[in-house]
């Protein structure tokens, strides 16, 4: 029996850092497509070329790119193995693919959800507006991880700046980014009845132990 689970959330969610728990937790296969076009993009290869093409014009990886590499993945998927999907499918295309896909290698007693890490447009502007970053690469936040000084970096004491990322209009674009891809694949999962939406809200651990929970009632984790 495999199970496959869509792990996603806004900006500022907390999604890595709960993936990461929940991998003490059990062992899951992580298929992060991110992750796996920059390690593509390493190699020597006509679709590394590719990969580079795009991501150094700041343009989104074209979906048949993401095809060949997610096909790859799924390949070597083992006949029991957990697999969460760090922020794959992001759009209606990758959604029918995976769709597709899922159909052809997966079994009737498979178990497939979606976990929704939510937190609201203005907790995620909170959450990011408040980052701060020295040219040393410290990073600060000044709500929940401010500087001994205000405005200067505790390592080195040059000043702190706002990164280009993490003012408000940027912001505000990556949120409505994010709802307009994920919104319609939101919807097909509910109607569905395999979304489980957490209150990322909350402190770390609760929302982690919310995870768990869920997925204990599920027997996908002990
Ligand atoms: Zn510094």
């Amino acid at each position: 029996m495999k199970t496959f689970i869509f792990f996603f959330g806004p900006p500022a969610s907390g999604k890595g850092t709960q993936i990461e728990l929940l991998m003490k937790k059990a062992s899951f296969k992580i298929i992060s497509i991110g992750k796996l076009l920059r390690e593509e993009r390493k190699k020597r290869s006509e679709i590394a070329n590719l990969i580079k093409l795009h991501l150094d014009k700041g343009e989104l990886v074209p979906d048949e790119i993401v095809e060949l590499i997610i096909d790859k993945e799924l390949k070597k998927i083992g006949a029991n193995e957990k697999i969460i999907f760090d922020g794959f499918p992001r759009n209606q295309n990758q959604l029918t693919l995976l769709d597709n896909r899922l159909k052809k290698i997966s079994s009737k007693d498979d178990k497939i959800y979606a976990i929704y890490v939510r937190i609201d447009s203005q907790e995620i502007k909170r959450r990011l507006g408040g980052r701060r970053s020295c040219e040393c690469g410290s990073t600060y936040h000044i709500e929940f991880n401010a500087p001994k000084k205000t405005g200067v970096c505790d390592s080195c004491e040059k000043k702190l700046f706002t990164r280009a990322d993490d003012n408000s209009r940027v912001i505000s674009e990556r949120i409505k980014i994010f709802q307009t891809e994920f919104g319609p694949i939101m919807s097909y999962w509910k109607k569905k009845n395999i979304l489980i939406e957490i209150n990322g809200e909350q402190d770390i651990k609760v929302v982690s132990a919310d995870i768990e929970n869920e997925l204990r009632d599920l027997k996908i984790i002990k």
